[in-house]
């Protein structure tokens, strides 16, 4: 029986794999894209998988990076930007990083030379109605045509233009003999307890040299394509709002108001840094208000001057760039389709993810939903317990909606083990026998045990003995 084309919008990381995906299940694909015939801000060539900025695909180390181990189960799915990327890999001590023209050159010839595999040249601005599966995989520098037609579907909120984001810490390399929960006023608000923050303290000091360590640290500078675009109210850097004078802070997310330490009743802080929870395991926490354009080691290295995060372990660092991503919590079911308009799958950084690998990855599994969907079979999603899966649950609902009223909280996210729910049974032991004492020997544990079951659930559920329909 010959099938209906699946159509895929945009030949980048994601749409490149979606569309490999489909044609190695025997789904015939029409891939559009829009290059060289028109460009975006960032990409410089006509070749499909184009590296924007670096060459990396970070660590490939699965016991110690969930990028690693995102690599692994790509590998283990058939993925062809990882095949592509091993190919070409160019020396980087314990991270995969690729040349890029090699790298792209082959994954435009794998899908040149697929039978299954139609390639369009050209820019789509609206998804016509007659194409009843499409995925729209046109990256955070979607084309402003389709931008708007997606606008119009989901409503004026729904793309986020400029990307502001703030560290997220690892709850458990918090010190909470420093720090405190607790929300401010004691407020429980909708679904909250009362006690929904961590709260660092800082005397007037340790605040000084904090601003101190703003005003002098290395930045990122804009893009030029960046410079136009506007900060969202509410989005300014913690640096920027430091230029303007010394005790905003104080008066903005640094406010120690309604905020009592526990432990020092009658010692007021001259400034506390909130932490709010992230997901909804609640292993990740961000700090509240803390976009910044710093550096990433000066982030790292003025972050840990705040009493209580001295040894925090980041899960993602703050940034601020021009960006394009749909609330997906809200706007896509479970296996990655627009609610308002089931025949549309978005799939890699439009959805809310972070990062190349993160990007192939989410056009991996929309590929592989939408050619299951065409073949008539079930769809069955991986369980949260892999990369994959954790990645689609922070996508598609993991993400907790902000305590306090205001904008969606819904942030792009690389993939990290805090999305990960934590083992049941925490090895107490190491390879010896000993028993673990708190620190590294205990963290790089847990991960290598989030890895071996990753593994684990992974075949468990190609073997199709986990049975997570998503419907
Ligand atoms: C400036 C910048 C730098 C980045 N640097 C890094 C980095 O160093 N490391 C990292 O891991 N991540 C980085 N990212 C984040 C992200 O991982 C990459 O942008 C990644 O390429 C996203 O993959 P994607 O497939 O979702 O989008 P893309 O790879 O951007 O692919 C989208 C494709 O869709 C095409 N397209 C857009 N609109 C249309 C249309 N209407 N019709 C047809 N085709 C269309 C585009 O031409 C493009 O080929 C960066 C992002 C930006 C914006």
């Amino acid at each position: 029986m010959t099938l209906k084309p699946v159509h895929v919008i945009g030949g980048g990381l994601a749409g490149s794999e979606a569309a490999w995906q489909l044609a190695r299940n025997g789904v015939p694909v029409i891939l559009h894209e829009m290059r060289p015939l028109r460009t975006t801000a960032a990409h410089k060539t006509g070749g499909y998988a184009e590296l924007v900025c670096s060459n990396s695909f970070r660590s490939d180390d699965r016991d110690r990076n969930a990028v690693g181990l995102l690599h692994a189960e790509m590998r283990r799915l058939g993925s062809l930007i990882m095949q592509a990327a091993d190919a070409n890999q160019v020396p980087a001590g314990g991270a995969l990083a690729v040349d890029r023209d090699g790298f792209s050159a082959a994954v435009s010839a794998a899908l040149e030379n697929h039978p299954l595999i139609t390639l369009a040249r050209e820019e789509i601005a609206v998804p016509p109605e007659e194409w009843d599966s499409v995925i729209v995989a046109t990256g955070p520098l979607t084309s402003p045509a389709l931008a708007a037609s997606i606008r119009s579907l989901t409503g004026e909120d729904a793309l986020a233009f400029f990307d502001a984001i703030a560290p997220i810490v690892h709850r458990d390399s918090i010190d909470l003999d420093v720090a405190w929960f607790q929300s401010r006023y004691d407020k429980a608000g909708p679904g909250g307890s009362g006690a929904d923050y961590i709260n660092c303290p800082l005397t007037r000091e340790q605040y000084d040299a904090f601003v101190d360590a703003l005003l002098a640290g290395d930045k990122t500078s804009f893009h030029d394509w960046e410079k136009s675009t506007p900060y969202f109210d509410g989005c300014l850097p913690i640096e920027v709002m430091a230029e303007r004078g010394r005790e905003t802070l104080r008066h903005g997310p640094m406010k120690p108001f309604g905020l009592t330490n526990p432990r020092q009743p009658d010692v007021k802080a001259y400034a506390v840094v909130q932490l709010r929870q992230d997901n909804h395991l609640g292993t990740l926490f961000n700090m509240v208000g803390f976009q910044t354009k710093l550096k990433h080691a000066e982030q790292v290295r003025t972050f840990r001057t705040i009493p209580g995060l001295e040894k925090a372990e980041f899960a993602r660092l703050g940034g601020l760039h021009r960006n394009t991503f749909l609330n997906s919590p809200q706007l896509l079911d479970a296996t990655l389709r627009l609610r308002a308009q089931l025949r549309l799958r978005f799939a890699g950084q439009i959805t809310g993810c972070e990062g190349y690998v993160e990007s192939a990855a989410v056009g991996l599994l929309a590929g592989r939903f939408a050619s299951a969907e065409r073949r008539g079979e079930e769809i069955v999603a991986p369980p949260q317990t892999t990369a994959h899966g954790a990645l689609l649950t922070h996508i598609t609902g993991g993400h907790l909606e902000t305590i306090d009223a205001g904008p969606s909280s819904f942030q792009p996210m690389n993939v990290n083990f805090g999305l990960f729910p934590p083992l049941a049974e925490p090895a107490p032991f190491d390879a010896q026998g000993r028993k673990y004492g708190r620190g590294s020997a205990k963290n790089l544990a847990r991960k290598s045990g989030l890895s071996a079951r990753a593994i684990t659930d992974l075949e468990r559920w190609l073997a199709g003995e986990t049975a997570v329909a998503a419907k």
